[in-house]
């Protein structure tokens, strides 16, 4: 049966006239003769099959993605024509899947596309989680946290008949198995994204996001990172990386017995990927399993090793994970004595008792434990792994030189151009013809065509229809008007200090104070912000609400607002991203070098037109590289200044702000007109941080910072020269597929084909 008619039989079974149906009910036979068609397609074959073990994969809505990759949007566009809608409204009711939160989780969705895009055998392993991260609320003027339910309408899983025991300490849960289908680039190829759930999942909280973390049966996988500020949050993320490589490594060893493949032989037939530390239990967990099933130790050992790799994906203390053994004890005893003897192989491999798995307070290590028990351990920038290599790991690097390289991230083209920007999508296939959708390196060939008049008119022409696209949208969503005239600033990622929103809340602040001393700019600039807060990391939150105050006192201000705006967009997703990117002309990538371990935003908005406003960190110095100095704004200080800075004590924001024009930007925060506005206690956090602390240094950029920025906006002026600049990003934005991206993964570590 067509498309067409699988559309057709679904409402028809449903008694709904197609004219008549409501969004909602087209969103549902559309996704039901998507998974009906995927769910008959061949899957992938190979020498080895790569499973590919995530905390998170933030998929996004794959209605109009699917569409794309089996070909089917013009025909989806026609019939929904046919019966007075479009695929822009039907896809408006789709829930995006709460399976993830930021880069990490992208680039895993990113990556699954791109495998199945390259036609290789490589399925996903992760967990069902019911409530995502959180939904995020503004609208009491700081960030609130519900519960972000996406399974209860109409989904993308599919149930499957496979469960699996994970033994806990407390005794036996059952892993039920769901599938998403992973359909590859118009090549008939479909792989999987294996997601694990308990069989009784809680409701949803009926307010914020407590619950009974000690419910491990019901509660599993309800949350993703559950709130570990207690030791019953901690424990139950042990409990939910366990359940996931456990039922994930009894799957990997079922295929295997089903394609007659002898256990001791998982290497030749196997690549794992442990993406960041999360699934690391994977290693001893593959090693109890095959043991049991007759391996002997020292061979399990050998061939997890070569099955393993790991990507490590930030260089932040806080973010390594370590687990008191006893953690694992109460959890799943049965892999501590595992783990001790891959600590005691270790200590074979090493003396170095900075390198152990387990430290001398008996805790794991999970990175050390991935690092000598994989095959390969990657960075995801140029910069990324060289810091790694030289500083962060260079104990590591000495003793394993060739298991470490390098593997800059990228984004999947066809969700974040021609899914996201279709009408630049089409005016690059106009200019180049098509094989770039299929080989983005192609994008190059549009630097033949920088000096085309036409072209650069119709990318100008493309930028501000996308520019009202998202007025419009934001309009009907929050009720705000924005000058689709201005520039359009945007700062979009997860709130993290290192990131420093709050350098650019310091530039808002000395705009705001430069326009009410009467320079009024040549052009309206509106500042966009969207991101989550860690619901227990306090000065985030601070820094979201000193934005959301800004926000209010500009608006109320008539001698500012027609010429400074600042939109903070709440619930950051995929679905934001997508609305936003295509019309951003100013990409703020303002993190403190040495920090940012490769970014992708940097990616999608290179590859959507927009420069890149950013420091000498992660995948920007590569963009930079690329593009050349003259088609990017970089400023600050470089990772080898601020690395030294750290390691000498040598950075204080004192320095910086004593007796210069800084400290009234600081102040400001806590003036009269933001305290009549907000909440003095958090206002006055961020205050004190600056002023005192601020760790990540965002004192010692701020100045060049502003000076760069007024220079992005003053050549904006220039619209010919600045157009070309965005032709160029364009055309060099190829490097940043994933698909090359995946292509190096597999030639240099999976070998999957
Ligand atoms: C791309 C993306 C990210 C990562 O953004 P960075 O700027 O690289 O931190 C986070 N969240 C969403 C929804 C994204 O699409």
């Amino acid at each position: 049966m067509n498309f067409e008619d699988r559309v057709r039989e679904f409402l028809s079974q449903h008694n709904v006239a197609p004219e008549a149906a409501t969004g909602e009910q087209l969103m549902q036979a559309l996704t039901s003769a998507l998974r009906q068609m995927q769910f008959d397609a061949p899957k992938t074959q190979g020498k080895r099959k790569l499973y590919y073990f995530s905390a998170e994969f933030l998929v996004g809505r794959l209605l109009r993605a699917n569409l794309i990759n089996l070909g089917l949007v013009d025909r989806a566009e026609a019939l929904l024509q046919g019966w007075g809608t479009t695929l822009a409204e039907v896809e408006d009711c789709e829930p995006e899947p709460s399976l993830g939160n930021g880069g990490l989780g992208r680039l895993a969705a990113c990556f699954m596309d791109s495998i199945a895009s390259l036609g290789l055998p490589g399925d996903g392993v992760g967990l069902n989680y019911h409530y995502g991260l959180f939904r995020q609320d503004l609208s009491q003027g700081y960030q609130l946290e519900e519960p972000n339910p996406w399974i209860e309408r109409e989904s993308w899983l599919c149930s499957t008949p496979f469960t699996f025991d994970v033994p806990f300490a407390f005794g036996n849960l059952r892993a039920k198995l769901f599938d998403i289908e992973v359909p590859g680039y118009k090549n008939g190829v479909v792989n999987r994204l294996h997601l694990f759930d308990v069989e009784n999942p809680a409701p949803a909280p009926e307010h914020g996001i407590s619950f009974n973390k000690n419910d491990i049966e019901h509660c599993l996988t309800s949350f993703l990172y559950p709130d570990d500020s207690d030791e019953a949050g901690r424990l139950l993320r042990v409990y939910q990386e366990y359940f996931m490589v456990c039922a994930g490594a009894q799957l990997i060893l079922h295929e295997m017995d089903e394609a007659g493949h002898p256990l001791d032989q998982l290497d030749k037939f196997v690549a794992v990927h442990i993406n960041d530390t999360h699934p690391s239990m994977v290693i001893p967990e593959l090693i109890r399993q095959l043991v049991a099933r007759g391996v002997s130790v020292d061979r399990a050992v050998e061939i997890v090793e070569n099955t393993c790799a790991y990507t490590n994906h930030t260089i932040l203390a806080e973010a390594l994970e370590t687990w008191p053994i006893d953690f694992i004890s109460r959890v799943a005893p049965q892999l501590v004595p595992i783990i001790q003897d891959l600590d005691r192989r270790a200590r074979l491999r090493t003396q170095n008792e900075k390198l152990a798995i387990l430290d001398k307070n008996n805790v794991v290590h999970m990175a050390h434990m991935d690092v000598h028990f994989c095959c390969k351990v990657n960075g995801v920038a140029a910069l990324h792994t060289k810091i790694l290599e030289e500083s962060e790991m260079h104990g590591f690097y000495q003793l394993y030189p060739d298991k470490f390289n390098n593997k800059t991230n990228g984004i999947t083209f066809r969700r974040w151009l021609m899914g996201c920007n279709p009408d630049l999508a089409n005016l690059i296939t106009q200019t180049i013809g098509d094989s770039w959708i299929k080989d983005a390196s192609q994008l190059e060939r549009l630097l033949d065509h920088v000096n085309d008049e036409n072209l650069l008119n119709a990318l100008d022409a493309i930028k501000t229809s996308n520019k009202k696209r998202l007025a419009a949208w934001l309009e009907k969503k929050e009720g705000v008007q924005i000058d689709t005239n201005a520039v359009f600033d945007v700062q979009i990622k997860r709130l993290h200090q290192y990131k420093r929103q709050q350098m650019n809340a310091l530039y808002a602040i000395w705009k705001y104070l430069d326009i009410k001393n009467g320079h009024i700019p040549s052009r309206p600039l509106v500042m966009f912000f969207a991101a989550k807060a860690a619901p227990a990391y306090i000065l985030a939150k601070d820094i979201i609400h000193v934005l959301l105050c800004l926000s209010k006192l500009i608006a109320n201000d008539p001698a500012v607002s027609p010429w400074l705006k600042i939109v903070v967009i709440e619930n950051y997703n995929v679905t934001v991203a997508e609305h936003l990117i295509p019309a951003a002309n100013i990409s703020e990538q303002i993190s403190l070098a040495s920090k940012e371990a490769s970014g992708t935003g940097n990616m999608k908005m290179m590859a959507n037109g927009a420069l890149t406003l950013g420091t000498q960190d992660g995948a920007n110095v590569e963009i930079v590289n690329l593009v050349g100095k003259e088609n990017a704004y970089e400023f600050g200080r470089t990772s080898e200044e601020v690395i030294k800075l750290y390691a000498t004590n040598g950075y204080h924001p004192t320095d910086f702000w004593k007796g210069s024009d800084i400290e009234r930007l600081i102040d400001f925060i806590v003036s009269p007109e933001m305290l009549a506005i907000g909440q003095s206690e958090s206002l006055t956090r961020v205050y004190k941080d600056l002023l005192s602390h601020d760790w990540f240094m965002t004192l010692l950029d701020i100045e060049d910072y502003i000076k760069t920025k007024e220079q992005c906006l003053a050549d904006f002026e220039d619209r010919h020269a600045w157009i070309k600049k965005t032709l160029i990003n364009i055309a060099h934005a190829g490097f940043f597929s994933s698909d090359r991206t995946i292509a190096e993964y597999n030639r240099d570590i999976w070998h999957l084909v």
